[in-house]
């Protein structure tokens, strides 16, 4: 049985709502609320969901780069949200992050030597030899070349500076990294490349992903099980075959529905979305789902339906699959 490497319990953000001179709190905005989900060592987990689901928000909270507001983390058996600020720097060399827009997160004045050697200096790891020797060997493991390091981030292509993102990212040795829309920024056939890099680095180094994407298609070949999200909540949950096989949650089916599918013949359930996604600061009561979808019955909107498991490795939060609940 593989070991579980990251178990998140109960995790919230709640952001306050502040108004007037006195900055009195009005309300709150709940951009995460009460998600729990394990990692296993080696396999690639996906989140997805449309944008102000929560997914970054969680992906953030899980280094605590944003402090949550309840819950648990607990990495390699120990608490993350429990350790002091000096602990948690350390528990950063073994979980990193790869971020979407490569341009933004890679510092304009620094070489790319420089920006690889960054984290080992933070972690003050090695000699300058070891270090300057440890960023050739990453550079040609993520496909560039040591003449690559001397430059800047703008002379490289979308793709090579998110080939440098993630040799910056791989720089401490991590067990986990959590990839926040890495390939949403990039042309579809750079995706592919860089989607393929990150399974032979994963196969090769031993890792465990958290690949975070708004989209089912994306994450369908490089994930093992996913998590679908909606307005803070994790609506379903379950390996990718059986996600992608026979969704249950009338929000995935939406969401596959407007994924392309190049074979002309094939006949698509279509559920479509219907509306907007309503604001986490008001969401809708019991399911808050219920506003937009077409099988949405009188109990939906007074009870909040709890994530289930309905058959092995899947489980989904809809009444439609509660027996103790009446659906008319
Ligand atoms: Fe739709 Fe009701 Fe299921 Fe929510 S609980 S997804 S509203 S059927």
């Amino acid at each position: 049985m593989t070991d579980v490497l990251l178990k998140v319990e109960n995790l919230k953000k709640h952001f306050p709502i502040k108004k007037g001179i006195f900055a009195r709190e009005v309300g709150q905005v709940k951009a995460v609320d009460g998600v729990s989900f394990d990692v296993l060592e080696g396999e690639t987990l996906g989140i997805v969901g449309e944008s102000g689901c929560g997914k970054s928000t969680t992906g953030r909270m899980l280094m605590r780069l944003i402090e949550p507001t309840e819950g648990d983390v607990t990495f390699n058996g120990k608490n993350l949200t429990a350790l002091s600020a000096e602990e948690m720097r350390q528990a950063r060399r073994d979980i990193q992050m790869v971020f979407q827009d490569p341009y933004a997160s890679l510092n304009p004045r620094h070489t790319v030597a420089q920006i690889l050697e960054e984290p080992l200096i933070v972690h003050n790891i090695g000699t300058k030899a070891e270090r300057r020797d440890k960023v050739m060997r990453l550079l040609k493991t993520v496909g560039l070349s040591e003449y690559h390091a001397n430059r800047y981030p703008h002379q490289f292509s979308g793709g090579q500076r998110q080939r440098i993102g993630i040799a910056r990212a791989l720089m401490t040795n991590p067990k986990l990294i959590i990839a926040d829309e890495p390939v949403s920024a990039l042309d579809v056939s750079i995706q592919a490349q860089v989607l393929n890099l990150m399974q032979q680095l994963q196969q090769e180094l031993k890792l465990t992903y958290i690949f975070i994407a708004h989209d089912l298609g994306v994450v369908r070949h490089i994930s093992d099980r996913v998590g679908v999200m909606y307005l803070g909540k994790m609506v379903e949950l379950a390996t990718s075959e059986s996600l992608y096989e026979e969704p249950l949650h009338p929000y995935t089916k939406a969401l596959l529905a407007a994924v392309p599918v190049p074979d002309p013949d094939f006949v698509k359930e279509t559920t479509m979305l219907q509306g907007d996604i309503p604001s986490p600061s008001n969401p809708p009561s019991g399911c808050t789902f219920h506003t937009r979808c077409p099988f949405a019955q009188a109990a939906c909107k007074e009870k909040v339906p709890v994530l289930q498991q309905i058959k092995p490795g899947h489980a989904v939060a809809c009444h439609l699959y509660d027996d103790t609940v009446t659906m008319i």
